[in-house]
């Protein structure tokens, strides 16, 4: 295939900057992730569902900042909370009535929240959710699942996106640790099989009596492409936790107050012992929870040791209280709204694919949805999406750029309050012109 001509000006502003950061800044980014888009943008301004770059670009954002920003940028509740807050004070270190406040909202909306804490990233929740789960069942291994993201840290940072010559075979993968520098005895402690198969974890949990104490998963695979749960799986998985004594943690940290105010727990209704949520519950100031049932959850300060300089931050949480409200206000018509649209992207996205005669897939539950360059029909799991074309996404990725559509560089975009019938309409319009580029070289 040749390539497409690129716009290579359009972008020159970012470049610069990325230059000089590469001068102070590790690698130039904040995150190594962000690296991965086909140019990594400079912003300097957003309102609604628009991105201005730093090269006066205009974008539709599908990246909504990986996730946090559910309401857009800049929603008028959230600049009128944080006006009343920036007097201050921005931290106390103690109790303040908005704690209490935020964990009774996540208490009625959310099914398995008889108990919340709050901290500050999802990755620390996480660490949260298994230290209780170990405590509560006295067990060590965790059973996680390929192609699942928990967050950055040593103890789950295990088989997230490893490569075809990795994984091992499909009834017993490998676990396969991410990073240099991260410990090697991390893979001692987590059990790893493909998602989507509720008779191996049932076979593994009876193989292994008495050793598991926790099953982690992202209810619905956001972080590999947005494959969702087979019919009947979540079930089969909770009774087999159920029958053999291990807690059930779903990782709502992009299902949560996206899939709907309850989420996925309440979508699917299945409700784990124990979650996890972040990203959007603040909508975009830094907050992350872990909720459960009331037994687990209260063994902190009793033997399970926690702790956070900027847990329960007072500007934090006035966000995620006007993040909730709004998502609650007329029954949870925003998040209707958001789901409703995401889903006609999808079915439009499968139409530009469908007049062209391109091979490519749209997978997901309306606000999370992605993209597959992919001869597959259907997704069931990380595996397969290792056919996928990652380089023809890539490519298609900075056209959408240069058509001023801003989404996630693995292929994922995800809807917000803000998006409007316009927005999908013009989306879909400039989709198909990137299209027609990369098929046209
Ligand atoms: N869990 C899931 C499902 C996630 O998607 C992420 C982040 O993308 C995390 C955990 C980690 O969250 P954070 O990046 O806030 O540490």
């Amino acid at each position: 295939m040749s390539l497409p001509t690129l716009d290579e000006n359009r972008f020159q502003n970012s470049r610069a900057l990325l230059e000089r950061a590469r001068r102070s800044l590790t690698g130039g980014v904040s995150s190594p992730f962000r690296a991965k888009f086909p140019v990594p943008l400079y912003f300097r301004e957003g309102r609604g569902s628009r991105l201005i770059d730093e090269d006066g670009n205009e974008y539709i954002d599908y990246t909504l900042a990986w996730g946090p920003a559910i309401l857009g940028h800049c929603h008028p509740r959230m600049v009128e909370a944080m006006t009343a807050r920036a007097p201050g004070p921005f931290i106390y270190g103690a109790q303040h009535r908005a704690e209490i406040d935020v964990a009774e909202k996540i208490q009625a909306a959310v099914p398995c929240a008889e108990r919340v804490a709050f901290t500050s990233s999802g990755s620390e929740a996480v660490q949260l959710a298994l230290r209780l789960a170990r405590a509560y069942t006295g067990r060590t291994l965790v059973l996680k699942f390929e192609g699942h993201y928990h967050g950055w840290l040593d103890s789950v940072l295990l088989s997230h996106h490893p490569e075809a010559g990795q994984v091992g075979p499909s009834e017993e993968p490998r676990v396969v640790p991410e990073s240099r520098g991260q410990v090697a005895n991390a893979a001692d402690n987590v059990a790893v099989l493909t998602w989507n198969d509720s008779t191996a974890v049932e076979r593994l949990l009876s193989r292994r009596p008495g050793e598991i104490a926790a099953v982690i998963m992202e209810p619905v695979l956001c972080n590999s492409g947005c494959i969702l749960p087979a019919e009947g799986y979540l079930e089969s998985v909770a009774a087999s936790a159920r029958k053999h004594g291990a807690l059930l943690v779903f990782d709502e940290i992009i299902t949560g107050f996206r899939m709907g105010l309850s989420g996925a727990q309440g979508h699917y209704g299945v409700v784990p012992d124990l979650a996890t949520f972040g990203k959007a519950v603040a909508g975009g100031l830094p907050l992350s929870v872990v909720a459960g049932r009331r037994e687990i959850m209260e063994q902190m300060g009793q033997g399970v040791s926690f702790g956070g300089t900027f847990n329960g931050n007072p500007v934090s949480l006035c966000a995620a209280a006007a993040v909730l409200e709004e998502l609650a206000r007329d029954e949870g018509a925003a998040l209707k709204r958001a789901n409703r649209l995401g889903k006609e992207l999808m079915a439009g996205i499968s139409a530009l694919a469908q007049a062209r005669g391109v091979s490519w897939l749209a997978t997901g539950f309306g606000a999370a949805l992605a993209l597959h360059f992919t001869e597959r029909t259907q997704l069931r799991e990380y595996r397969d999406t290792l056919e996928d074309d990652r380089g023809k996404l890539s490519l298609f990725a900075r056209l959408a750029l240069e058509e001023g559509i801003y989404f996630l560089p693995d292929g994922r975009f995800y809807v917000s309050a803000a998006h409007t019938e316009q927005d999908v309409d013009a989306t879909l319009a400039a989709l198909g012109r990137a299209l027609d580029r990369l098929e046209s070289a």
